[in-house]
């Protein structure tokens, strides 16, 4: 393994929920969201090599109960399976922050059974997603999305909301689209929260999206920093 991961955060309660863990961020990004807080991440050199990684980790053995694995996209690692089975055998579990565009790592890695949780972002209904992303395969994401529903994997699906570029209707669409895929886990609906420092020029948002309008009852929903 090279240099890969920017930065460490040593000790979080929120980043897997339930969980005490710990969060590799991984530099670099295939995407280029305007409200994405980590422009630091997406745009980085690589920081920290395998020695120092794994010398931290030994270190919260018993300690942490999981391992996080963000970014920027993680999966943009090829050995990203091998990364997750050596956390694995040191007896933590591993999520995953993940858009999605990579399926065959997310297929790879649970066929094997090296992931416990994942967080995969819905970032745009098909017609705004690359707009919204510069990626221009939006099928990629469906790949991985489809594949996670079939094989009943643990995961969430989030989409994080600004409403200069994402309305109800479009909410309503992944809604729909989620449903019609037979999801069963949760969709959560993030509301920006503004920093001065982001990737695109959006400012902070005149209006937040009206709840009342977001269909409700075909999935299971959540609304997170509303
Ligand atoms: S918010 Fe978008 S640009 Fe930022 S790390 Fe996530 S996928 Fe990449």
């Amino acid at each position: 393994m090279h240099k890969i991961i920017y930065d460490i955060t040593k000790f979080s309660a929120l980043d897997y929920e339930h969980h005490l863990s710990a969060v590799l961020w991984f530099a670099g990004c295939n995407m280029r969201c305007p409200y994405c807080h980590n422009s630091d991440i997406v745009f980085a050199k690589n920081n920290i090599n395998k020695n120092e990684l794994f010398t931290f980790l030994k270190s919260r053995v018993g300690k942490l109960e999981a391992i996080v694995l963000s970014g920027g996209e993680c999966t943009l690692y090829k050995d990203l399976p091998i990364l997750a089975k050596d956390i694995k055998e040191l007896g933590f579990k591993v999520k995953i922050d993940t858009n999605g565009t990579n399926p065959n790592i997310i297929k790879k890695m649970v066929d094997k059974n090296l992931i416990d949780f994942i967080s995969l972002d819905f970032k745009a209904p098909k017609e705004k997603y690359t707009a919204i992303t510069s990626h221009k395969d939006f099928s990629l994401f469906l790949e991985s999305l489809i594949y996670l529903i079939k094989k009943e994997q643990n995961f969430e699906v989030r989409t994080t909301v600004h409403t200069d570029i994402l309305d109800e209707n479009d909410i309503n669409t992944i809604i729909k689209e989620l449903h019609h895929l037979n999801f069963k886990g949760t969709y959560y609906i993030q509301n920006y929260v503004h920093q001065d420092k982001i990737l695109g020029n959006l400012q902070e948002q005149t209006k937040i999206i009206d709840k009342s309008k977001i269909i409700t009852n075909l999935i299971n929903i959540e609304f997170r920093n509303f």
